[in-house]
């Protein structure tokens, strides 16, 4: 018989699944409709009007924006009332089951060398579950596809080369083209280590992407510069924003990474 923590905890990320998955948040379809008001190119601006039909049947019909429910990520905050423990780790790991059948979503957890498909979205070190401590107990949930995680990549730069981050950002996006299905959000990580900052890039991806920094900005026009355009049809807009978190970082290393988001950027946030 589960205890009423767990019964909690999966319940809340069944249901912030559901909501990540069907509607997207409010600052990523105002920033989608101000790169569709912003676009000239008649090709483009059909792609955004694709974008808009997409997420209007999701919501009428209560079902996943695409077909690539992605793997699930989750970040959890725990205020010092709420102990950390192995049934927090279980629940949520029910939660991403339940959810799996009930949105549904795609079972696309597989053994890395074998591919076996473990059918419910779970298994060694999935759900990928970061927890830090809060104010408040939440559960943020960040579903990712492929198309977008593997165009992501890092690099272990040089603290002389602090000048060609965005040089690297713009490599990065370049390389990616059409294929993490533009117009897309770049999270980029900078400092920690060689595990960390990958994980900074990734946080980046949570934050809110209508309002930019001086810095970020500039990346950002960089990148539309490219020209990649919504869904690689060439337009004004290959990236809605460019989002960066920090770290501290070795004196004698400058590590970058970048994770991709397409547009279909998912993350629901939850309180519990
Ligand atoms: S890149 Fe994004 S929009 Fe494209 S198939 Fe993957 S999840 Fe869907």
């Amino acid at each position: 018989m589960p205890s009423p923590f767990f019964e909690k905890v999966a319940s809340a990320v069944e249901a912030a699944i559901h909501d990540a998955e069907t509607e997207l948040p409010a600052d990523v379809v105002s920033v989608l409709q101000r790169a569709y008001a912003e676009e000239t190119s008649a090709v483009a601006k059909g792609e955004f009007e694709n974008i808009f039909e997409n997420l209007r049947i999701a919501k009428e019909r209560d079902v996943p924006i695409c077909q690539d429910t992605g793997l699930i990520v989750l970040y959890i905050t725990l205020p010092p009332d709420v102990p950390y423990s192995a049934e927090l780790y279980e629940a949520a790991a029910e939660g991403v089951r339940r959810a799996t059948v009930s949105v549904p979503l795609r079972p696309n957890a597989v053994d890395p060398v074998t591919r076996h498909n473990s059918g419910d979205n779970c298994g060694y070190g999935m759900p990928s579950i970061h927890i830090s401590p809060g104010d408040t107990f939440s559960v943020t949930v960040l579903p990712k596809g492929a198309g977008s995680e593997n165009m992501s990549q890092i690099k272990m730069m040089l603290p002389s080369e602090v000048g060609g981050i965005a040089d690297f950002v713009c490599e990065v996006v370049k390389a990616a083209g059409s294929r993490p299905c533009p117009p897309m959000i770049v999270g980029v990580g900078i400092g920690g280590t060689f595990d960390s900052a990958p994980a900074l890039a990734k946080e980046a991806l949570l934050l809110p992407i209508d309002s930019m920094d001086e810095f970020e900005q500039s990346i950002c026009d960089r990148v539309n510069e490219l020209g990649i355009g919504a869904m690689g049809l060439g337009g004004k807009t290959t990236a809605l924003a460019v989002k960066v978190k920090r770290g501290a970082c070795h004196t004698a290393s400058l590590p970058v990474a970048v994770n991709i988001q397409c547009w279909c950027c998912r993350r629901r946030r939850v309180e519990l």
